[in-house]
């Protein structure tokens, strides 16, 4: 897989996003017209969205700056 930054303008794939893409991912060997063109903000959301999977599936905690919030043991004092 590969992440070029797009040259042309073409609108996000991503539904009803109204942006202009900045990204397309595509497979090698992709014809042009079949590669995914995303925005930066989409392309963002998504690989934050994977990440999320990506810590339930491994039960994996790592999250920057360490500050372990919303634990809802309920043994605060
Ligand atoms: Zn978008």
């Amino acid at each position: 897989m590969e992440l070029t930054k797009l040259k042309v303008r073409v609108k996000c794939d991503n539904g009803a996003c109204a942006n202009l893409a900045d990204y397309a991912v595509k497979r090698s060997g992709t014809p042009v017209v079949r590669e995914l063109h995303l925005c930066g903000e989409c392309l963002a959301a998504i690989a934050g969205l994977y990440d999320g999977i990506k810590v339930k599936k491994t039960g994996v905690k790592s999250r920057k700056g360490g500050k372990n919030v919303g634990t809802n043991m309920g043994d605060r004092d």
